[in-house]
């Protein structure tokens, strides 16, 4: 396989006396196997020069594929500069990963709009395919093509190229998932460790390396590499060769040289023989087969990882919950995600139904006419079939419960939810992935919480001067966009003090404050992307795009917490020991105005 560099400047393009060396070009990496498949990874400004390479190696027509690791610009922007894209006869394939609201084409055609560029993306010649990925394995031509979702502030995934016997890693944009790894203070996450073994033994890693540790220290949460991490992370993964990219674009060609220098002096003091270098623009790698090859039985490692999909419509889910409302609201929410959907209502009919067809996930209810869920979801394990032991099963229920362990119980959800906590979560069961947006637990004191919470008379009365006062102060004293005094209620949150934000109330299952009631001191989320429990929450994925967040979980003399005082930031942050003192105080202040009205 033979990888040549046409882009390696991170986040904007950067040409000039001072980047002439290593490139002023952003992302664009081009690879070939030995018979001819063309693989683009990633299309930014790099890829006007491939275009004319392209164009003028005289071959017609042009067939290729583009792997886009996500829409941010500098990944995206040579897309409509790149030529072969316009010619009639040529045949292109583009393939990035699957959002979760717009589709790959219009992210593409929106840099297209008239406004932007003056062709649009319908007049684009070629003949262009699009594929939207998720993680997993597939071929294109004789390359098979791993992929891995990277940890970005979008939607990114890594590609892994195997063919001819060699493997070629392309790991941009990414931050370590350990923030005290990253800055070479702490150990690795459970997730570093799955990005270790994605590069595990290739040939060659080219890996987001924006950043030295020092300034890595401002930029945490941008989703990019420090140098010595990324070195760390291939020394880890026994990696042949690593080329650093992704170069900052107030990086000089001097200063690349002087990073390299000190990690090959680090890397020789300590007796290690991987091969570190900054790609250049320009440069050419050609890699043979040797014996560093993952083997074709190495995928154990990957078991997680779903088989790429063309899209969810593909799956079948088989509701089995004869409660026709219940049924009906978790029909609407998969059939969101274009999922074809079975109806059963008696266990026998359940039983039927996973016996002879393909199924990728099952839900059913507590309530179930004819017979427990938990003892449907035993004989769909006792079934002497394969597909049947490994179908994800799930419950509908009121309470979490760990009784459903030794049946083989997938998971739980919880009532009360929204359709669009269904949805998100029935896509990640079918998929099986992870879905990274947990609702929280009811308090143990929770009847008698809401009795207390309706008591104080303040749900959906009017605004008051007492309480604004106190997010006004908020949001100065802390310099944040948002900050809120929360009622959590029933099934929803409602705000009866809101500096910064518009909506009136939130579902339950989407509350931050939800989780911060459990318990009696500040609740701090330093960085919403890397909390399992919202990084996929709709308000961190869409607006107000939460990353930070801190709340005071009020407190009445009865002991119950009927909401929060909290703060809301779109920056990852943190709060000193004096800044969460300052919290509570004036957390007291709002507990004092609430039950200034109660009767004595
Ligand atoms: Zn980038
Ligand atoms: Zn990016």
């Amino acid at each position: 396989m033979k990888v040549r560099f046409w882009g390696t400047r991170g986040s904007i393009a950067k040409p000039g006396s001072s980047t002439v060396r290593f490139g002023g070009n952003t992302s664009c990496v081009e690879a070939r196997s030995a018979s001819g498949t063309i693989v683009i990874l990633d299309c930014g400004t790099g890829a006007h020069g491939l275009g004319q390479d392209l164009m003028e190696s005289g071959v017609h027509p042009l067939r290729g594929h583009i792997l886009i690791t996500h829409t941010h610009w500098d990944h995206i922007q040579g897309i409509p500069f790149f030529d072969p894209l316009f010619g009639p006869g040529n045949e292109w394939d583009i393939y990035a990963p699957r959002g979760l609201g717009s589709s790959l084409r219009e992210s593409l055609a929106g840099q297209m709009q008239y406004t932007y560029f003056p062709v649009t993306l319908e007049e684009l010649g070629a003949a262009i395919r699009y594929h939207d990925l998720v993680e997993g394995v597939f071929e294109i031509g004789d390359i098979k093509v791993r992929t891995l979702y990277m940890n970005h502030p979008a939607l990114t995934l890594g590609y892994r190229l195997e063919a001819d016997g060699v493997s070629v890693v392309y790991a941009c944009d990414h931050e370590p998932h350990s923030r005290q790894y990253a800055q070479g203070t702490g150990t690795m996450s459970e997730q570093d460790r799955r990005h270790i073994e994605f590069m595990g033994g290739a040939d060659l890693v080219i890996h987001d390396a924006q950043y030295t540790t020092v300034e890595y220290t401002d930029k945490f949460g941008w989703g990019h590499t420090p140098v010595a991490c990324a070195v760390d992370m291939c020394r880890s993964a026994g990696v042949s060769r690593l080329a650093l990219t992704h170069h900052d674009p107030l990086r000089s060609d001097d200063h690349v040289d002087a990073l390299c220098e000190d990690v090959r002096t680090s890397l020789s003091q300590a007796g290690r023989s991987l091969a570190v270098f900054a790609a250049a623009e320009g440069m050419v790698v050609e890699l043979e087969a040797s014996s560093n090859i993952k083997e074709e039985g190495d995928s154990e490692s990957f078991s997680a990882v779903a088989p790429i999909e063309p899209a969810l419509q593909d799956h079948q889910v088989l509701i089995g919950i004869a409660d026709e409302t219940l049924a009906e609201k978790i029909q609407q929410a998969a059939q969101a995600d274009n999922l074809r959907i079975l109806r059963a209502e008696t266990s026998q009919d359940v039983l039927g139904i996973v016996r002879s067809t393909r199924l990728s996930l099952v839900i059913l209810d507590d309530g179930q006419v004819g017979g427990n869920a938990l003892e449907t979801c035993r004989a769909i394990r006792d079934m002497d079939i394969d597909h049947a032991r490994d179908l994800p099963v799930v419950i509908v229920t009121d309470a979490d419960s760990d009784a459903g362990a030794d049946v083989g119980v997938t998971d739980w959800l919880i009532h009360p939810f929204t359709a669009e906590y269904a949805r998100t979560r029935v896509r990640a069961w079918v998929m099986r992935s992870v879905c990274r947006w947990g609702r929280a637990p009811f308090p143990e004191n929770e009847a008698h919480r809401i009795e207390a919470l309706k008591a104080l008379q303040l749900l959906d009365t009017k605004i008051e001067e007492r309480f604004e006062r106190i997010t006004r102060i908020a949001a100065a004293a802390f310099d944040v966009p948002i900050a809120l005094v929360t009622l959590v209620d029933q099934d929803r949150q409602w705000f009866k003090s809101r500096f910064g934000l518009s909506p009136t109330e939130t579902p339950r299952d989407q509350a931050f404050c939800a989780h911060t009631i459990l318990d009696t001191e500040v609740m701090i989320v330093r960085d919403t992307l890397l909390d399992p429990r919202f990084a996929d929450n709709p308000l961190v994925i869409g607006q107000p795009r939460i990353r930070f967040y801190a709340g005071y979980p009020l407190t009445l003399p009865n002991g119950t917490s009927p909401g929060t005082l909290c703060l809301v930031d779109t920056r990852p942050r943190d709060l000193d020991e004096v800044k969460i003192n300052l919290l509570r105080d004036l957390g007291k202040m709002v507990e004092r105005e609430m039950t200034a009205t109660l009767p004595a």
